[in-house]
């Protein structure tokens, strides 16, 4: 049996590596820079990457509307690192486009600069122990409504949950570790 197709926005950043984790994990993953190639997929990925430019590029390809249009239906959206960025309902201190989908506050670039990169153990609630990279990695500074908090970094949140949509300061694809590529597929 084909598993289950999941789309990862390839539109810029790390999109090959999520590529990989899915197809570790047993599903059938695309990559997805049209609208219609958006209504063939069970599960979307916004990948890392820079989110300014992912923003943009999603709205000149008119994506934007059509992800949120997609998810309105139920399709689940896990969002890493940009991708987090772009999921959230407010971006502290800076103007950009952005989805505004979830009830998240983020901070760009939270934990400091390209030299601050580095990979790290994770407890996330209901999963146990994952790790990931922070690549100029974001943080959530609040979250409200309906979101709820699966992991913590060195006191600050880095994983959150509402509904059919995750975010992830970190990139797990950059690991060996495929427990957050599971759990997403679970979602699905
Ligand atoms: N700092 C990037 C941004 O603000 C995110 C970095 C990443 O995705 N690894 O968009």
């Amino acid at each position: 049996m084909a598993g289950k197709r999941i789309g990862i926005l390839a539109l810029q950043g790390a999109f090959i590596e999520h590529e990989n984790a899915l197809r570790k994990c047993g599903a059938s993953p695309r990559q997805v820079r049209t609208a219609q190639e958006l209504d063939e997929i069970e599960g979307l990925i916004i990948p890392g990457g820079e989110s300014t430019t992912i923003g943009k590029l999603m709205q000149a390809y008119g994506l934007d509307d059509k992800i949120k249009a997609r998810h309105a239906e139920g399709m689940p959206i896990w969002g890493t690192c940009a991708g987090m960025i772009l999921l959230a309902k407010e971006i502290a201190e800076i103007e950009q486009v952005h989805l505004s989908l979830m009830d998240i506050s983020v901070r760009r670039n939270g934990f400091g600069r390209q030299v601050d990169s580095f990979e790290t153990e994770l407890e996330v609630e209901g999963l146990g122990r994952s790790r990931g990279v922070f690549i100029r990695a974001p943080y959530v500074d609040k979250v409200w409504g309906e979101a709820r908090v699966l992991a913590y970094h060195q006191e600050r949140i880095v994983m959150v949950q509402e509904g059919k949509l995750l975010a992830t300061a970190f990139h797990p694809e950059l690991t060996e570790d495929l427990s957050i590529h599971s759990y997403f597929l679970e979602m699905s």
